[in-house]
């Protein structure tokens, strides 16, 4: 992936965007297929002017890709215990928080597994800190059988892993691999990794190609938005995705756009984005990438999710705790990573996909067809 980042330079992405004309978004709007280039003239300033026709385009490719629905996922923290420092973080080692870390037993995992299992999910995104002592490989890969005794897909967002460790989970059954690279941007990634395995940028940036090497079927990349130009990590993102479609042509991707809404006191957001360019991002995205799935999370507002469901999404998280045991077990008694911004019911979002004229999908389907991948 890095020799991909070498061809295109910050400087290079900053000149192209800035330059774009009305007549170059235009031009690329008139064609039926976009480049990776062609992201660049639909990120610029003269594509705000056009964010509606790019919506009725996004709208179209996504229906025709996925259809009309939308799948539901729920995260599962099963660790806030973190030895990294990451400035943006509630769960960074040093970030002040001095509440206990917790990190569930197998029978805490069973408890939270049974108790959104009842809530009609059917797919988990596992997640933990970086704590390589606290939470080992092997406690994530009895996390993950554990979750596959109630969940038939189940994903996993921890830290960076080797490729053997990423094997080992796949063909126990796990289906899908979630990393932020956070952003492209070495300088600005120095800056706020600090401390941990973290801050071994390229270790990072190879993991989700290591997790797709390994066969996982479900890879996820994104930018942390706020740390960096949007613009510029907007389109190392897509650049990363569409570098995965190619050399992990096996797995399906996907892309989230996860932004920064809120921070522990000693971070202020670097570089804020607005609502209208968090949707500029997404539609420039689904036009250059019409295969990739969209990952929207409940960290953004119920009324802007909600505004969001036609523009190309294609998974939502719904019912969200981001923290450990935060579902059955403790409530809001434990330390949460972040905090979340559409707290409604999974029956509530359910309801509001279907009057948006989506199928919201609890459960994947394609595992059903997928003879490499048999039900646990
Ligand atoms: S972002 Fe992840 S690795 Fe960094 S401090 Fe937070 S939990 Fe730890």
């Amino acid at each position: 992936m890095q020799s991909e980042l070498n061809k295109w330079p910050a400087e290079t992405i900053r000149d192209r965007i800035e330059s774009a004309t009305n007549s170059d978004v235009e031009a690329v709007l008139a064609n039926q297929d976009h480049t990776i280039d062609d992201m660049l003239v639909l990120l610029s300033p003269a594509a705000e002017r056009y964010l509606e026709p790019m919506a009725v385009e996004a709208q179209r490719l996504t229906r025709w890709h996925f259809g009309r629905t939308i799948g539901m996922y729920v995260p599962l923290y099963l660790s806030n215990v973190c030895g990294a420092d990451c400035t943006y973080c509630g769960y960074a080692v040093r970030s002040g928080n001095k509440e206990k870390r917790i990190t569930l037993t197998e029978d805490e995992i069973r408890c939270e597994c049974a108790t959104l299992s009842g809530m009609g999910f059917q797919n988990v995104l596992l997640l933990t800190g970086e704590a390589p002592k606290a939470v080992p490989v092997d406690y994530i890969v009895r996390g993950v059988e554990i979750a596959l005794e109630y969940f038939p897909s189940v994903s996993i967002e921890v830290y960076s892993l080797d490729e053997t460790d990423y094997a080992r989970m796949t063909s126990l059954g796990l289906e899908g691999v979630t990393l932020y690279m956070e952003t492209y941007d070495r300088a600005t990634y120095a800056d706020v990794h600090l401390l941990g395995e973290k801050a071994d940028y390229d270790y990072r940036l190879n993991a989700i190609e290591r997790a797709g090497r390994a066969g996982t079927r479900r890879l996820s990349v994104g930018a942390l938005l706020g740390l960096f130009d949007w613009r510029i990590d907007g389109f190392w993102a897509a650049l990363h995705a569409h570098h995965l479609q190619k050399t992990c042509w096996q797995s399906s991707i996907a892309v989230s756009f996860p932004r920064i809404l809120h921070a522990p006191e000693r971070y202020p957001i670097a570089q804020p984005v607005s609502d209208k360019h968090l949707v500029q991002l997404m539609l420039a995205t689904r036009l250059v990438l019409p295969e990739a799935g969209f990952n929207v999370s409940t960290r953004e507002r119920p009324a802007f999710r909600d505004r969001l469901i036609p523009l190309g999404v294609t998974n939502m998280s719904a019912g969200s705790s981001t923290r450990p045991g935060g579902y059955g077990l403790y409530g809001e008694e434990t330390l949460e990573q972040f905090a979340i911004e559409d707290n409604r019911s999974p029956a509530e979002i359910g309801d509001v996909i279907q009057k948006a004229g989506y199928e919201p999908v609890w459960k994947d389907f394609d595992r059903a067809f997928d003879s490499t991948n048999p039900s646990p």
